[in-house]
């Protein structure tokens, strides 16, 4: 009998209403994907980085050509505005970096020269890719957040198998009408579609992994990938915290802090998520941020206005008002925001400050996601250092002081691995740059960005010459048997 095709509805987040449609990969369709793609990745290793660069930058030249409707593809997807139209630029970006990148990467692995060691052995270096890379990515900015993963794969050698976000896969649809038009590409890149048990298919047609997403999906992902005993790399949630001293600049400080805790919609991984603020100056940065705050408009009349959108999931808007409505319980106040608005079908919150509140309230502990900026103060520098890092998290962190020294001395007593210092949202400055490692429950693995994270992607092998004569066991000589 003949399979039935198992689809889902995909809601539209500035209606509310299912629009879309996908079919859920079957585990057979899984596996022939990936077996298709193991087949054709021999010769995409085979042809060498720089004609892996030539098919790469042809690549290039079709995201450009389709950028604007990759653009609208994620503005559908998730009810973005700007940060919606860039992604096809970002996409450009990404790849025109690591044709750059990718070949000096290659180079650094080379290694030929004789040992320390055992000196008459020659040794050399050989660079192998793993045959399939399995992406797993989140509904949250879900083009950039996939290809941050399958872009360096691809370079390094790897064919790629791509599970997206269910919640999400308008984009990923608009981006793959450009990887067609590159057969070459097309032949080692592809995608499945469906809920979490695909993402499980694709783990287990996989032999490394990459997952972007929330802690306790990536704990299942851990597990599973520890059950195949291949590895992988983690991008989990943040809780990010930004300390404020009493000799910043306040107006400064409260611009960057409401952009970083609000820019699309709180919904990204590194989205400040605790503010402290030095007593003395409490008070007046609490005022400055909220009169910015009330200036944010939503996108709700045109996608191409305002500063933020809807929620991008549904349930999302759901746990923020949960974390509001609990830290209100336990005494802290709402100074601007804080209820959910349905406006024609599209769930949105405008920027929420709340102040008095405390590390026992969900909203300190646990990763909101949404635009909320609560406020607490603090005594002296030792109290903000020690609530900064009173969490499970560690993905990044800001300081704004009166220099960049201060900031800076605080930032190096902090947990995580981006510190941000006199602002805020710098983690762009360390694409091709200088990798940083996750702390805590944020993640692990290598670094996914800066010109060491291709080398997740391949395997090192050595080749030893014996260039001397070899060792005789008879003429073994063991320690203590001395003549
Ligand atoms: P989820 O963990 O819910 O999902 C991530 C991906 O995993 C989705 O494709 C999802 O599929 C899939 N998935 C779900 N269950 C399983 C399973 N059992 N096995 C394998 N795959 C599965 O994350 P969200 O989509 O909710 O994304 C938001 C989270 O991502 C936040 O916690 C955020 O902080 C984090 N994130 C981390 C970043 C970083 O770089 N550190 C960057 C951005 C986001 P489906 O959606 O179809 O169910």
């Amino acid at each position: 009998m003949a399979s039935q095709t198992v689809t889902l509805d995909v809601r539209n987040p500035r209606t509310g209403q299912a629009d879309h449609t996908i079919s859920v990969s079957s585990r057979d369709e899984v596996a022939a994907k990936a077996a298709r793609l193991r087949e054709n990745q021999r010769v995409w290793e085979a042809m060498g980085v720089a004609e892996r660069c030539g098919i790469m930058a042809r690549w290039l030249g079709e995201v450009k050509k389709s950028a604007m409707a990759i653009g609208e593809a994620d503005a559908v997807d998730t009810g973005g505005c700007h940060t919606s139209y860039i992604q096809g630029f970002i996409t450009m970006g990404n790849i025109g970096g690591w044709l750059e990148d990718a070949p000096k990467a290659f180079a650094d692995l080379e290694w030929q020269g004789m040992s320390s060691s055992m000196p008459t052995v020659e040794v050399e270096s050989q660079v192998v890719a793993y045959p399939v890379t399995g992406v797993i990515s989140p509904w949250n900015a879900p083009l950039m957040l996939a290809l941050l993963d399958a872009i360096p794969a691809l370079f390094a050698g790897s064919a790629v198998l791509l599970k997206p976000s269910e919640v999400t896969p308008r984009v990923i649809e608009a981006l793959f009408e450009t990887v067609r038009a590159v057969p070459e590409l097309a032949a080692v890149f592809d995608y499945v579609t469906g809920p979490g048990d695909v993402g499980q298919a694709v783990i287990a047609q996989s032999d490394t992994i990459c997952f972007t997403g929330s802690v306790p999906t990536g704990r299942k992902v851990a597990v599973a990938c520890a059950e195949r005993l291949i590895p992988c790399n983690l991008e989990l949630g943040g809780k990010d915290p930004c300390i404020v001293t009493a000799s910043a600049d306040l107006e400064r400080a409260a611009t960057a802090v409401l952009r970083g805790a609000v820019y699309a919609t709180g919904q990204v991984c590194y989205s400040i998520e605790r503010v402290y603020v030095q007593e003395e100056v409490h008070d007046e940065f609490v005022a400055l941020l909220a009169e910015k705050a009330q200036e944010v408009r939503l996108n709700s009349d045109n996608p191409r206005a305002g500063h933020i959108g809807p929620f991008t999931f549904a349930p999302q808007a759901e746990i923020v008002q949960r974390h509001i409505a609990d830290a209100v319980a336990k005494g802290a106040t709402v100074v601007t925001g804080g209820e959910v608005e349905d406006i024609a079908g599209g769930l949105y919150l405008r920027p929420t400050v709340l102040t008095g509140v405390t590390h026992e309230m969900e909203i300190m502990q646990d990763e909101t996601f949404g635009p909320c900026i609560p406020v607490m103060s603090y005594g002296d520098e030792e109290e903000a250092i020690r609530l900064a890092n009173d969490t499970h998290f560690g993905l990044t962190a800001s300081v704004i002081a009166g220099s960049a020294e201060e900031a800076k001395a605080i930032g190096k007593r902090i947990n995580a691995g981006g510190i941000f210092l006199q602002d805020t949202f710098l983690t762009f400055a360390k694409l091709r740059t200088f990798g940083s490692d996750s702390f805590g429950w944020s993640g692990y693995g290598a670094p996914r960005i800066g010109p060491e994270s291709l080398r997740r992607f391949l395997r090192r092998k050595s080749l030893l010459t014996q260039t001397g004569p070899v060792a005789d066991i008879r003429n073994d000589h063991h320690l203590g048997e001395g003549k």
